[in-house]
This record gives C-alpha cells, structure tokens and sequence, in this order.
C-alpha cells in the first residue's frame, strides 16, 4: 500500500478508510502543495480500491486544521508579480489556475462517488472547513476546543474553496454572509444550529459517530447535486431575500466603509452564485478570487497580519546563542492598574508570579483584580474553576522585596516618577541574582534614563505594555542604550510565554507606539482648531479605517495625561516643542472646563450612566467657529489622519528607533488598529507608492502645515522606487547583520 508523508490510512473490516491528517514536524496541520498532491492521490487510491466503501478524515492533532498556508499564498504574490511583469495576461491565468486548485480538488471529492465523513476534532479553519462542507457527512467533537470559521476576510481574502457557495447553500443567507463577512468562529453547537454539521458527539464518540454515518448508507451526493435542489429560505427570489439583499451591502458599508474589497466579493459571490448551478457557482468564486489575489490589500495583510506577525511572534529579532528561558519565579512591582494585569497574564501562562506594592493591602488589592477576571472566566465557561484556583494560586502578594530573590524577571510597573523608579530600581537590584533581568514599564521615561540608576545596564529593558493588558496583543521591547543581548532574549521569551507579539523598538520618547498616536490626536486638535465640525472628524477617522476616533481616544487616555505629557515635552525639548494652540485647547479643557475625558465622564464626549451611550460634547462646536460641512473635503481629513501617523511612522525608521518594517506594520495594527486593510503604517506608504505618498504629503504640508513635509529618506527612495521593504529588507543580509 501507498504510504503518505502528511497522512496515516487504516481501511477497517467493513472497508471504511479512516484518513489521518498527521503532517510530521508540524504543530498544526496546513495545506501546502504537497499535501494536496497526497490528497488527490488518497482520492484517487479509494475511488480505485473496490475493497474501500466509504472514507472518514479526521487529523492527528490536537486541532484540525488551521487552513491553507499562508505563507505558500505569500509566495505565489512574488511568484505572480515577477511574471506578471514579462506576461501579464499569462500571469492571471496562472493565478486563475493556482486560485482554484484547491476548490476543484474538494469538488472532486464530493463527487467521487464514494461517501466521505469529516469528523472534527479540534479547531477548523478556512480551506479545511471548506474541505469538511464538501464531504458528504460532518461531526464535529463537543469539545470546548472546537471552533469552526472561515476567517479569511481577516487577511484581505475569502473563503475561496467553495465556501462562499456551500455555506449558503446549507444556511441561511443572513447567517452564511455575517460568518464569511466577520470571519466568525463558531462553536460545534452554533456550527449544527446553522446547518453546517450535521452531529456534534462526545470527543471519544467522533470516529464512531462517523463511520456510522457511511455504515447508515449514507449517500455520496451534496444536496446541491440532487435535481430539485433549493437553497435554505429559497434562493434569492423570496419575499425574505427581498429584504435581505437590498440592505446588505449598505450594512456592509456602515460595517467596513468599503475599505475591504474581499468582503464585498463574498456578497458577490454568493448573490451571483445562489442563482446559477453549483459549478458555475464555484468558477464565479475562483474569478472572484483571482481579482482578490491580486488586490493591494490582499498582499498587505497577508504579509502583515499573518505572515510578519506569525514571524515576530516566533522571536525573528530575537539574539542566536542564548538559551531560552523557562520562567520560574516573575516578579511585579507596584500592583496598581498596569502592575495587577501584568500579574494576571503571567499567572495565565502558568508563570509563578510575586506582585509586589508598598504594603500588603495594595498588593492584596492587586491581586484582587486577578480574582475578579477568574471569576467573570469562570461564569462564562471560559474557564473550568480548577484552571482559575490553579491561576490565582500562581500569584503571591506581597510587600517584601526579598521575595524577589530568585525571579528570573522582574517588571516595575510603579508611578511614572523618577524618584519612585530609582528607589524601587535600587530596592530590586539589592535582592535580585546577578543574572537575572530588570524590566521597565514606563510609557513615557527613556529606559537609557532610568537605567542611569541601575547597577548593571545591559540587564535593563523597557517592557511596555499596554491597557488592557488582557486584551492587548501587542508589547513594545524597548533597547536602552547599553541593553545586551541576553536582556532582550529574556524579554522576547517572556512576551512569547504570555502569547503577545513584541515589536523591539529603540529607545525615544513615546517609543513607537505612543509617538504615532500623539501625532494622530494632535490631528485631530488641528482640525478642531481649523473649525471642522467634530463629528466629521470622528467619522472621517471611521471611514479611513481607524476603529477608534481621535478624540474619542484623546478620552480614552485622558486628555489631562496630553497635558501632562505636552508639559513634560516643553520642559525638556523646549517651547517649539508643543504648538501653542494645542496647549490652549487642552489646558482649557483640563483646567477651565474639567473635562478629563472618560475617566471623569466628560472630555470631547459626553458619557452618560449606562445605558445610554457616549456622544460628542455639543459645547465643543463653541469652542471654535465652525466650518460648513460642505466645505470640508472628507477625503482630505482621512488622507490626513493617516498620513500623519504613516509619516510618523516613516521618521522612527529615518531615525533608527525602528528598524524592521514588519515592526512598524504589526506594531501600528495591534497597537492602535491602524486602518488594517492597509496592512500598517508602512504597508500604507509601500501600497500606494512612496512617490505618490511624498506627492500627497506635498500637497496636505501646502495647506495644513509642515509637519506634512516629507522627509530627505522618503524623498529619496521616491527617486529611486524603492519600497520599505526592499531598502529596510527584513530577510536581507544588511538586516540580518544590523
Ligand atoms: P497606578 O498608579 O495604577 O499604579 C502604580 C502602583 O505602584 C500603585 O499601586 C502604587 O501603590 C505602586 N507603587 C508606588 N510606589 C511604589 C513603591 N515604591 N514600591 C512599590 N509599589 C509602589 O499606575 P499605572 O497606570 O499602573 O502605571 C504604572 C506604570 O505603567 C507607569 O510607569 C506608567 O507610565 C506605565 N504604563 C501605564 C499605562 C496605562 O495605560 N495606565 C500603559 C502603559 C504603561
């Protein structure tokens, strides 16, 4: 018999194959070309095996699968692009042929003639789920584990193997286009509920309840291939359809503001399919695809919300030679809003941790934010009361520094005060081993500064963080000027055993992070001050893609933090350093009309007991003599919303502070959610041209300021066409070495 590198066959005694998708050195099963190639030769060795009734595919690992390989799609871009330079119609065609490769080999599947059974086990994702809805039976595992998505639209493309017509063909329309739309993930139940499996059993029930279903005589035709056939509801000329149809791409527009090109064709797809037969079906989804592939958005978010962040997230800046560290003992340090968080998701990735305060009731209260999350986990079955026992029994309050003597790491999350940080620096440093790690979680104090006060500079490093902690996916590692090695491969191990995604980013005021968003409000105040009417603003940010408005987030961090920091900047950069009309707005916000933002339910917003919701302070309009809507250019105010924060972006590199575009890129979308069709702030600038970008930058610095001037590098590589990811390389040899 045929033997598989990627699957395992055991044909049983009533001749039913049960086909194990195992692929070797590989937590997870993906596709590639190699397991297709294997997959097509599986349906074809049990077509031709009389001895062989029905198939059961299942996977040898803890998940199913998590889709296709997305690192193979990025491949095809450059493969695609080279050729489409010499042959461009030559290329299409070729990315036509690759684009449903996977969707004619699951058509063969579902008619081969012989029933198969997808039995799920664990998480399924995209290419694999489409696989599992072309077989003729599904059962999926009870198991909490077990979700079920096709999460394409996340990364600029869509379900393009058959998803887009099988899922409204076995659900609703609604429920088929707010799945594929959001790239929801659903459970077991959920998945039943909608149609799309047909049982859900018990984990150790899975094999059985499947080779039942073939033993029941289960027959190997898709519901589709029946004559007669009608889609759930009734197609789309129904009284329902009317309803749904109309609306659904202005639903649409409100929930995305066109930004995502692949969203939109899955309401193609399945509009246009719903009323042809199911193959003509799948070839409009394979065109539908092939334009996907080759949009601007497709490339840039694959690259940067899948391929960048999957690499920094597996350490790609991480030194060679030092040897990963298994924590053991992780100190924190002042145990107020950031610190107590910084305990909790220690704890969560099984990490003992002693949180530390001034005294034993602030440090108690710390962990009592932990409690108060493991019990909200615990209430909505995310967790079992074991796990969360298990959770809250890694963590240790207490007020003795001496705790701390055996901790691998320790993380100082105290008042953003110098004197505060020395001490406590110091206090550390006298218990702490020798060869142990100093982090810093300052948002705002240089870490070359503060580690003026410690005994040993290249152990200390700047951990930033950012709130909600729990939710954040993204750290910032910040590189003081004598940090070593062995400091940054112990912070990075540390960001990977919390499962966040660290950027590292040299040492500046505001990092990367925080010197974006400043230049993002500080928009917004300009606009304000022109007269723009605030609502314009705020939805200008929207419709550019920002999930969260300027002002909006000006509330959201406090606007009397601006002023502080605003004041801090002017003390040590000097007067230019902050713009006199910026200072007016917010010293009058702060100081003559109290309004801090949410923190104190007023700012640029009102905010109202629950449940009325949050809208623009209407005193605000006074503030400034308004503009008539009709004059303001919507299109300017989004190009200059992201500009702003794209150049800002641009400078970190200029200077050095960044060095890695991946960085930039994955560091603006999970830190501040810039506009993630673009693939990030650099993406942004590589996806338009950089020469388009400095003509946009002219133009916006003619009318509204300096602070719009293109920079002599941006210049530059608009001369010479380079892109941010061919001069700033990220797999080239200067980068490596840099
Ligand atoms: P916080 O005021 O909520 O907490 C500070 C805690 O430190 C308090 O519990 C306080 O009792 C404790 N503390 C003060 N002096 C101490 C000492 N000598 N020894 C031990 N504990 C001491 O402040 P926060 O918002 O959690 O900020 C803490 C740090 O995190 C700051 O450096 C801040 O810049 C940074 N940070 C804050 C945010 C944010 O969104 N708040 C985001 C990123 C970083």
């Amino acid at each position: 018999m045929t033997t598989y590198t990627n699957f395992k066959i055991e044909t049983d005694a009533d001749g039913i194959a049960l086909v194990t998708w195992d692929m070797p050195d590989k937590s997870m099963n993906v596709f590639t070309l190699e397991v297709m190639e294997e997959l097509e030769a599986i349906v074809d060795a049990t077509v031709a095996d009389d001895a062989v009734k029905g198939v059961v595919f299942t996977s040898g690992k803890k998940t199913f699968s998590g889709g296709a390989d997305l690192t193979m799609i990025k491949g095809m871009f450059s493969m695609i692009g080279e050729e489409k330079a010499k042959d461009p119609e030559g290329a299409v065609k070729t990315l036509f042929d690759a684009a449903g490769r996977m969707s004619w080999l699951w058509r063969k599947i579902e008619t081969n003639g012989k029933p198969w059974v997808s039995a799920i086990n664990g998480t399924c994702m995209g290419g694999a789920f489409e696989l599992s809805l072309a077989c003729h039976g599904r059962v999926a595992s009870n198991a909490k584990s077990v979700k079920m998505a096709l999460p394409e639209v996340k990364v600029g493309i869509f379900p393009g193997a058959g998803g887009t017509q099988r899922v409204p063909r076995l659900a609703n329309a609604q429920d088929a286009l707010q799945m594929m739309t959001t790239g929801q993930s659903l459970t077991a139940s959920r998945a039943k509920a909608m149609g799309l499996v047909h049982e859900v059993v018990e984990p150790d029930q899975l094999i059985a309840a499947a080779k039942a279903m073939i033993a029941n005589g289960l027959k190997p035709v898709a519901p589709w291939d029946v004559k007669g056939f009608k889609a759930p509801g009734g197609g789309i000329w129904t009284p329902a359809a009317a309803q749904l149809w109309p609306a659904a791409p202005a639903i649409l527009r409100r929930e995305s503001a066109g930004n995502y090109p692949a969203a939109l064709a899955i309401l193609k797809c399945v509009y246009e399919g719903l009323q042809l037969p199911f193959d003509t079906g799948l070839k409009v989804e394979q065109r539908y695809f092939t334009e996907i592939l080759q949009t601007t958005e497709a490339f840039s978010m694959i690259r940067s919300l899948f391929v960048s962040m999957q690499e920094l997230g597996k350490g790609a800046r991480r030194p060679a030679g030092i040897d990963k560290t298994e924590f053991r003992h992780v100190g924190v340090v002042g145990a107020g809003f950031m610190g107590a968080s910084i305990a909790y998701v220690t704890a969560a990735a099984g990490i003992p941790v002693t949180l530390i305060d001034r005294d034993m009731d602030a440090a108690t209260k710390g962990k009592t934010h932990s409690e108060g999350l493991v019990a909200g986990a615990v209430g909505k079955g995310r967790m079992t009361k074991e796990e969360g026992e298990k959770l809250l029994s890694l963590i240790t309050p207490s007020a003795d520094y001496g705790a701390l003597s055996n901790a691998d790491l320790v993380i100082e999350a105290v008042f953003e005060d110098r004197k505060v940080k020395k001490d406590v620096i110091e206090a550390v440093e006298a218990v702490l081993p020798e060869t142990s790690i100093f982090a810093s979680n300052t948002s705002t104090l240089p870490i070359t500064g503060l580690a003026e006060n410690s005994r040993r500079r290249d152990q200390f490093i700047g951990i930033h963080f950012f709130s909600p902690v729990e939710k954040m996916m993204l750290t910032e590692v910040i590189l003081g000027e004598q940090t070593g090695d062995k400091a940054l491969a112990v912070a990075l191990d540390y960001v990977a055993a919390i499962k966040k995604t660290p950027i590292v980013v040299n040492d500046t005021r505001g990092f990367y992070v925080n010197r974006c968003v400043f230049r993002y409000i500080n928009e917004a105040y300009d606009m304000l001050i022109e007269g723009v009417p605030p609502v314009m603003i705020e939805n200008a940010a929207k419709f550019a893609g920002m999930p969260v408005g300027p002002l909006s987030l000006n509330d959201e961090v406090a606007i009397d933090l601006s002023y502080k920091i605003m004041k801090a900047s002017i003390a040590d950069l000097g007067p230019k350093s902050v713009k006199p009309e910026h200072m007016a707005l917010v010293e009058k916000m702060v100081d003559v009309l109290g309004r801090l933002g949410r923190k104190n339910t007023k700012g640029f917003y009102d905010y109202p007991p629950k449940p009325a919701k949050k809208s623009l302070w209407p005193g605000l309009k006074d503030l400034y003599p308004q503009k008539k809507a009709e004059s303001v250019d919507m299109t300017v105010l989004k190009e200059r919303l992201l500009a702003t924060i794209a150049l800002e972006a641009a400078r970190t590199i200029e200077e050095g502070i960044v060095t890695d575009p991946r960085e930039a890129d994955v560091g603006s979308i999970l830190g501040f959610g810039f506009a993630p069709y673009t693939g990030g702030t650099l993406s942004y600038i590589d996806g338009m041209g950089v020469k388009a970008f400095v003509e946009m930058c002219e133009r916006l610095a003619a009318t509204y300021g300096e602070h719009f001037a293109p920079t002599p590098l941006l210049k530059d590589m608009a001369a010479k066409g380079d892109t941010f990811y061919t001069r700033f390389d990220p797999y080239g040899e200067t980068q490596k070495a840099a």
